[in-house]
Order: structure tokens, then C-alpha cells, then sequence
């Protein structure tokens, strides 16, 4: 049993704060939002009065923010309020610069972290199935991996401080663009007449597979658990898939790499989320090429 501190208590933060406790852990919660903090009482958490205070004498210290700047004012206010030997983890997607000053910011107080954003969802969360993508010391990995097996069923070392946030901010630009070309080859097939279902016979079983075809397919009842087959509600919020891409083109700015298409998928979710589409599950994007 450990002694956790969880800051950030939101769609993901809750449930996996919630996972933490039925693990057998003591975990002390705190949101900036009351109702947050009542439902996580509810859930078996001691609810702290501040962030400063949550991060108090706890062995790991756990934020799961909603972007860079809030991970590094945090982390400026909860490291030096932190015990000596906490492990610091930062769970929330955010840029890599972010998450190597976050990391320096603990380094320079004497305190292991790691970046371990994750991907699965909040149905991944409530499930404890995510996956979590780590980046830093090795020996703050190992220290962190079974309470991250807690809240999810794969760990991944990626490498050196930020290398999780690299990871995840590469495979979501994979998936937009994905998402994007999958939707255009069944708006292709509609208009050459091809039905849905013979594309996905074939791409399914060849060189198109992809996860945005086999699990998310962007058009109804071909996969069971398709947000399509719902009107595109709930799923992976457009908003989300275009915060993800926002990062992924700020990357390859100050990186200096080429994404071309990664930078077309930003600017197509760009349009779709301000057309009022920003909560639909991203794969709703079909409808708009579809000129609809
Ligand atoms: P959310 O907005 O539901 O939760 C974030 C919470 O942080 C909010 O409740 C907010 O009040 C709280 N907060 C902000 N600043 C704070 C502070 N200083 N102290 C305490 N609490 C503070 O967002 P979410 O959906 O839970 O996402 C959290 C992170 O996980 C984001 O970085 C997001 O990109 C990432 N993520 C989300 C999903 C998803 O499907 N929702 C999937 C993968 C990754």
C-alpha cells in the first residue's frame, strides 16, 4: 500500500484515482472543482484543501491536467511542499517542453518522475485497462509500475524525460491522420459505388487496415463498439484529437521535422470541431467531407 497524492480529478483523473483506491491504496485527491472533489470522497478518497496539500508526505505524487501550463504551475507549487523521496508522475497530455521543465523542476528539488501520459480513454480509465507511455530514470519507472498497473494493463518505456509525451503525441497524429484517410477511401467508395461493407471486407484484411478502420470505423455497424454506430456520441472527442494534432505540429515546429499530413489532419479537425462538432467522437469527420 502507498501513500498517493492525485491532483486533477476530471474524466480521466476520477476514475483512475478511484482504481488507485480499490487497489488498496491511501490517496489523497484534489480538484480545483467541489463537485469533482465530492464524487471522489464518494469514492473512498481523502480530499485534500489544496494541491500543496495533497503532495504533502505522500510516496508518489500523481497530476492529470488538462495541459502544459497547468502541469507547470502545478508542479512549481506542489515539488517544494513534497516529501524528500516522492516520486513525481505526471499522467496528462502535454508538450514535450512542458514535461522536460516539469522534470527539471523535480530534479532540481532531488525528486524521481517520470512523464506517463496514456491512451485508452476514459472508458480505458473506469476499466483500469489504459496504456501508459513513460518517459525518464529508469529506477523511477520501475518504482512507479505497479501503481501504473493499478490504473492500466501496458507500461511502456519510451526513453529519457518527455519521451512519453513524444510517444503519444506521435502515435495521435498516426491516428488523425489515419481517421482522415479511412473516412475519404468510404466517401470515395459511395460515390464509386461500392458499399461500405466490401471496402471494409477488403481494407480489413489488407494493406488499409488500421485501427481507425477495425475499431473505430467511421461509418455504422461494421464494428460493434463504433461510436459511429452511437451518431458519433460519445467517443474520442474532436476537441481532443485536435489538441493532440496542436501538439504534434508544435513538435515538429521547434524539432524541425517534416508532417505535412500530420499538419493537413490539424487544419481538417480544426474545421470540423469549430463547425460544432467539437464534442462528436472525431470519426464523425466523414460527414464533412461528405460535404455535409
Ligand atoms: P478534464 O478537464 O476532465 O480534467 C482535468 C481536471 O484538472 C479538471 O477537473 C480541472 O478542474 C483540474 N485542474 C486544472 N488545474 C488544476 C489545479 N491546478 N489543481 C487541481 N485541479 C486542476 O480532462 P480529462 O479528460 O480528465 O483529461 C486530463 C488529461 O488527460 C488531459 O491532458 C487530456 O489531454 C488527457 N487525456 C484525455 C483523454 C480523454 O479521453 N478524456 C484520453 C487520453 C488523455
Amino acid at each position: 500500500m502507498a501513500r498517493i497524492g492525485f491532483i486533477g480529478l476530471g474524466n480521466m483523473g476520477g476514475p483512475m484515482a478511484a482504481n488507485l483506491v480499490k487497489a488498496g491504496h491511501e490517496v489523497a485527491g484534489f480538484d480545483l472543482v467541489p463537485f469533482l472533489c465530492d464524487e471522489a470522497r464518494n469514492n473512498g478518497l481523502l480530499v485534500a484543501a489544496s494541491a500543496r496539500a495533497a503532495a504533502q508526505d505522500r510516496d508518489i505524487v500523481i497530476t492529470m491536467l488538462p495541459a502544459g501550463a497547468h502541469v507547470r504551475s502545478c508542479w512549481l507549487d506542489i515539488v517544494p511542499a513534497a516529501a524528500p523521496k516522492t516520486l513525481m508522475i505526471d499522467c496528462s497530455t502535454i508538450d514535450v517542453d512542458s514535461a522536460r521543465a516539469a522534470h527539471d523542476v523535480a530534479a532540481k528539488a532531488g525528486l524521481a518522475s517520470i512523464d506517463a501520459p496514456v491512451s485508452g480513454g476514459t472508458g480505458g480509465a473506469k476499466a483500469g485497462t489504459l496504456t501508459f507511455m513513460c518517459g525518464g530514470a529508469a529506477e523511477a519507472l520501475a518504482r512507479a509500475t505497479p501503481v501504473l498497473e493499478n490504473m492500466g494493463r501496458k507500461i511502456v518505456n519510451c526513453g529519457e524525460a518527455g519521451a512519453g509525451q513524444a510517444a503519444k503525441i506521435c502515435n495521435n497524429m498516426i491516428l488523425g491522420a489515419t481517421m482522415v484517410a479511412t473516412a475519404e477511401a468510404f466517401v470515395l467508395a459511395e460515390a464509386l459505388g461500392l458499399s461500405h461493407r466490401a471496402l471494409f471486407d477488403v481494407a480489413s484484411t489488407s494493406s488499409g487496415q488500421s485501427w481507425s478502420l477495425t475499431s473505430y470505423c467511421p461509418v455504422p455497424e461494421l464494428v460493434p463498439a463504433s461510436p459511429a454506430n452511437n451518431a458519433y456520441k460519445p467517443g474520442f472527442a474532436a476537441a481532443l484529437m485536435l489538441k493532440d494534432l496542436k501538439l504534434s505540429q508544435q513538435a515538429a515546429q521547434t524539432s524541425g521535422a517534416t508532417t505535412p499530413m500530420g499538419a493537413m489532419a490539424l487544419q481538417l479537425f480544426q474545421l470540423f470541431a469549430s463547425n460544432g462538432h467539437a464534442s462528436d467522437d472525431f470519426s464523425g469527420i466523414i460527414n464533412m467531407l461528405r460535404g455535409q
